[in-house]
């Protein structure tokens, strides 16, 4: 029996709370577990997409053993056809209910983005990152909204609403600090709201004196919403 999402979100945070308190992996890489799962295949609960950098290793910073987590590990955690296809073949065939974008901090990919560099074939993922973090200049700031950019790109791209529905599946974003060990998911108002509307919002709320109310009513954001941009608006990066 397949763990729901949420299980699976409790999974890891508890995974991750294990890793930091012990520093040290205890996930299970046994021989029964190996024989195991080789013999009746795989059920992982989660599925990680996170970058290549090898001090962001998921089963560690999770502290998961062998046939718990389906990794998809590519340089600054960028989605495309392959990565797309993989998850499809998690959700449809492994039955796994939990997606989780994995960005890091110091990032070398989200770095690179930001400097303009476009060597080589690492221009594929560069321009990716550009399109994701558009004119910031902040390397947190600019990770995270890498992260959203592919949760987003998930749900635009596979029939996530089908998923959704039909097998439970959820998406989320994290990022992981790569000094203190710690993962930090991001909260579901970031990816709500459309970056360009909360940049304006702060805007019109910095350069006037309306109250942030007023200034929604201004731009004709809706009722339902203002919740999540007004929580936005607050944030510091
Ligand atoms: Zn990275």
């Amino acid at each position: 029996m397949s763990l729901s999402a949420e299980e699976t979100l409790e999974r890891l945070k508890k995974g991750n709370e294990e890793y930091l308190r012990k520093r040290a992996y205890t996930g299970d890489v046994s021989a029964e577990i190996c024989e195991t799962t080789d013999s009746e295949g795989q059920n992982p609960y989660a599925v990680i997409i996170g970058c290549s950098d090898s001090r962001a290793i998921p089963e560690v910073i999770f502290n998961a053993g062998v046939g718990e987590l389906f990794v998809i590990r590519v340089a600054g955690n960028v989605i495309d056809d392959h990565q797309l296809g993989s998850i499809e073949y998690a959700a449809d065939h492994l039955h796994t209910k939990l997606v989780v974008v994995l960005g890091h901090t110091n990032c070398g990919a989200v770095a690179a983005a930001l400097k303009h560099s476009r060597d080589g074939h690492i221009k594929y993922i560069v321009d990716d990152i550009r399109d994701a973090v558009g004119n910031e200049k902040a390397a947190d700031k600019a990770c995270r909204l890498n992260v959203i950019h592919s949760v987003k790109m998930i749900e635009r791209d596979l029939d996530i609403q089908k998923l959704e529905s039909k097998e439970g599946l959820r998406i989320v974003g994290a990022v992981y600090d790569l000094k203190t060990g710690k993962v930090g998911f991001l909260d579901h108002n970031e990816w709500m709201v459309d970056r360009v509307l909360v940049d304006a919002l702060k805007n019109l709320s910095e350069s006037t004196d309306w109250d942030i109310e007023t200034c929604m009513d201004n731009m004709k954001i809706p009722k339902e919403q203002r919740e999540a941009y007004k929580a936005e608006v607050a944030r510091n990066i």
